[in-house]
């Protein structure tokens, strides 16, 4: 089997975006194509600094207290918004977890005040005064190549974020609360672009779905199977935390 020769990731605001040691994600790719001999590259992208729309097959933003999500909605919009818009449009993979998956949506809410979003995916997001949604949790997600797959994760937010016709869920809620606590889903999906509430860090307890962007960020390669005794050991502890 022939496999592809390197895999580059932009992380964006990897200090500011990071709750939850959501940079795990990224360690998780990089492990993950260096066992199967495929080059890892990992640029960043903080506040002030622009991006090369053809720089990266995988842009990754992790989540977010509001405060810094303030301070990076204003700089996307400035200095990466029309580049992440002509990455997606090459079919690149945007990532986003929580603070930065409501970052890819229109706008979220915040009382009197709405963050602008990056626009890429048709979701808006509103600060709830309700409870935070918070727990374990695990979802159901069909996704090409991977059927009825279970993510499952962590999730602690306080806005709730829904999907306008363009955005199709990225799974349905088994166990949790999901995009915002009573449509019975989760996360978001159009085209290459994806967002999720699920912590974890959300690829060490689902490595199935790691494999499925190393191999959808790189046109569809086949990867070689790895010994994954302890990442399906993660993967149950994770569904038998959400309860299932
Ligand atoms: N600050 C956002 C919220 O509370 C996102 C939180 C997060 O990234 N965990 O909804």
């Amino acid at each position: 089997m022939s496999e592809p020769e390197k895999l580059r990731v932009c992380a964006l605001y990897p200090e500011l975006m990071n709750i939850y040691a959501d940079r795990g994600n990224l360690l998780m790719l990089r492990r993950r194509c260096q066992w199967r001999g495929i080059a890892f590259e990992l640029t960043s992208a903080g506040i002030g600094e622009d991006i090369d729309p053809d720089g990266a097959d995988i842009f990754y933003m992790g989540g977010g207290q509001d405060r810094d999500q303030e301070l990076c909605a204003a700089d996307l919009v400035e200095h990466k918004r029309e580049s992440l818009r002509a990455a997606a449009a090459r079919g690149a993979i945007v990532l986003g977890v929580c603070g930065g998956y409501q970052l890819l949506g229109h706008d979220y809410q915040l009382g009197a005040r709405a963050l602008p979003g990056v626009g890429l995916l048709d979701v808006r997001t509103v600060r709830s005064d309700g409870p935070r949604l918070t727990g374990n949790v695990a979802i159901e997600v069909d996704l090409p190549g991977a059927h009825a797959r279970v993510l499952a994760g962590f999730e602690n937010h306080g806005g709730r974020t829904h999907l306008g016709p363009q955005a199709s869920p990225l799974g349905r809620v088994l166990r949790g609360h999901g995009n915002n606590g009573s449509d019975g889903y989760e996360g978001a999906r159009q085209g290459s672009v994806i967002g999720t509430y699920l912590h974890g860090p959300l690829l060490p307890k689902n490595a199935w779905f790691a494999d499925w962007l190393i191999s959808s960020a790189l046109g569809g390669a086949a990867l070689e199977p790895l010994d994954d005794e302890l990442e399906e050991l993660a993967h149950a502890t994770a569904r038998a935390a959400a309860g299932l």
